[in-house]
């Protein structure tokens, strides 16, 4: 077989072997960094690669070994069926967050104002837009540079569809009223041991944390949300996996009504964990 490493003359096969990364990991790095469908390098996969497309490969390779996330390393991730562009500006859309999708799409009034807030690469708001074409989305994030990237792939993937705006939560929306207000925020506790560990480490610091006890952005979304909800509007929030009890106690304090817990599809257990409540406002 080849020779591998940085310089000389090797296969993927080869490469593969010399990288301890699980083989769909590989295979995505090797597909981004030969811009070549996957089907291509498993027909090809002990051909010899000329020295610079095997360096290529290596590079992508040691940087998801040394704990790079694979969707930073290609600028990519799919969400929804829909390729999102990331960078270190904004989270990874994560699977569990398409249960909020689901629901947006399922249970946006026809012709709703809905706003997602916190957007960071835009992934809720998109994917809602791509899939409710009479539905008005509205986006904010308090990151410039997460705007960014939310604007490529609102360009990208619905045509601009999404009306973007910087915002501090709800601030930027002053005097405006929407039938759906839905966020998934930073909700990690500031010592969770999880902040250091794994593709975390990599991640806005301000998107996974609120640098608090992890509810500090409940509690003031939920208190803005209600100025901002028509009649019978919906506060929709994902949140961490231990935190149900305590939103659900905090939104009731606050006068929500219909506070109903969500479940997603953890594929391992029989029922998913708690991952998102809805709220009402009024009746
Ligand atoms: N779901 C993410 C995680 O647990 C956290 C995202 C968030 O804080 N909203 O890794």
């Amino acid at each position: 077989t080849g020779r591998t490493g940085g310089g000389g003359v090797s296969s993927l096969a080869a490469l593969f072997q010399n990288h301890a990364l699980p083989r769909l990991e590989q295979l995505a790095l090797a597909a981004w960094a030969l811009n070549k469908p996957r089907s291509w390098l498993l027909a090809h996969d002990t051909d010899t690669l000329e020295a610079p497309l095997s360096q290529t490969v290596h590079t992508a390779l040691a940087r998801r070994v040394a704990g790079e996330p694979v969707a930073y390393i290609v600028g990519s991730r799919e969400f929804y069926g829909l390729n999102f562009q990331v960078s270190p500006a904004v989270l990874i859309p994560r699977a569990e967050t398409e249960l909020l999708v689901d629901w947006l799409i399922a249970n946006s009034p026809k012709n709703a104002k809905v706003l997602d807030i916190g957007t960071g690469s835009g992934a809720i708001a998109i994917a809602l837009a791509s899939q409710r074409a009479d539905v008005s989305v509205f986006a904010g994030d308090i990151s410039e540079a997460a705007l960014m990237i939310a604007h490529n792939n609102n360009t990208a993937l619905v045509q601009g569809r999404v009306h973007l705006k910087c915002s501090d939560w709800l601030s930027a929306f002053q005097g405006e009223t929407f039938e759906v207000v839905v966020s998934n925020p930073p909700y990690i506790a500031a010592d969770d041991t999880h902040l250091s560990q794994g593709d975390l480490r990599f991640e806005p610091a301000g998107a996974l944390t609120d640098f608090a006890d992890g509810f500090k952005h409940y509690r003031h979304i939920a208190t803005q949300a209600k100025a901002h909800l028509s009649s019978g509007g919906k506060l929709v929030l994902e949140h961490g996996w231990q935190q149900s009890e305590a939103i659900i106690a905090l939104l009731a304090t606050l006068g929500y009504t219909q506070v109903i817990q969500h479940f997603d599809a953890a594929s391992h257990a029989e029922q998913g964990h708690p991952r998102m409540i809805t709220a009402t406002v009024g009746s």
